[in-house]
């Protein structure tokens, strides 16, 4: 069955409350970083023996771990980034190509089916440039995980009267109903151990904060369709 939604959830205060918790936890990380680092070094000006080594690997797992937490808290520090913000007129189709240069050597790597469809009309829209960049890069990122190799992702923007939409499709493993109901709450994520369950919860408060809307159409075993509308840019600036 074909399943559609379109979204309208509250991106929770549980969004806030964990940028509030990351920042927290961010300095007690950065400390056992820095310790674990220092005893690392002195275990390197050690003699060679069985108990260096061992201890060498331990503080190593100790680092590698704290390194993926502060991956963590970065992000989810991107939900309370608000400060470096800088709003300009954009054209959307400039942005997608920002984003498909960073993702280019995942391209070329997975030998993937890249189909561009952009607007003639220049699809400009009133945002900042980083964070457009990471709602595109959020949604094309995902399309790459859920594809095989020679899977095929469509991107498409297109010009009406209301503003701009943009569309990513992909012929991936799609999604049940389970899933998407679940979508864009912070932490969901079926890709255990290697996803955050961040990024599209990221994108949405991007999207609402500029006055837009994400629609999701996904059918299992099939593929996924994300549109993003956003209003024009110059209407948004008055
Ligand atoms: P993450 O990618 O870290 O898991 P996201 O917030 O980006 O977190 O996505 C949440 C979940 O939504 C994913 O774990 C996946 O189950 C599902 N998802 C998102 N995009 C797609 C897609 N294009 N195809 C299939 N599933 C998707
Ligand atoms: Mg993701």
């Amino acid at each position: 069955a074909f399943r559609e939604i379109e979204h309208t959830h509250k991106l929770s205060s549980i969004g806030r409350l964990a940028a509030g918790v990351a920042h927290e936890i961010n300095n007690p990380l950065a400390i056992i970083n820095e310790k674990a680092g220092l005893m690392k070094d002195l275990l390197d000006r050690e003699p060679e023996s069985e108990i260096r080594s061992r201890l060498t690997k331990q503080i190593e797992g100790v680092l590698s771990s704290v390194s993926r937490c502060r991956v963590i808290t970065h992000r989810l520090l991107g939900f309370a980034r608000r400060m470096d913000v800088s709003i300009e007129q954009l054209d959307v189709n400039e942005v997608l190509r920002d984003v498909l240069g960073f993702l280019e050597k995942e391209v070329i790597k997975r030998s993937v089916d890249l189909r561009l469809d952009f607007a003639e009309v220049a699809p400009v829209i009133a945002s900042d440039r980083g964070q457009l960049q990471q709602v595109f890069l959020n949604i094309i990122a995902n399309a790459f995980e859920a594809i095989q190799d020679g899977g095929i992702i469509s991107i498409a923007s297109r010009t009406s009267d209301e503003g701009v939409s943009i569309t990513v499709q992909d012929n991936g493993c799609g999604m049940s109903s389970e899933t998407m109901s679940h979508l864009f709450e912070p932490f969901f994520t079926t890709k255990k151990g290697t996803g955050t369950g961040l990024g599209l919860s990221i994108t949405y408060g991007i999207i609402r904060k500029l006055g837009g809307r994400i629609d999701v159409q996904s059918e299992e075993g099939q593929g996924t369709t994300f549109t993003v509308h956003l209003p024009w840019g110059k209407r948004q600036e008055q």
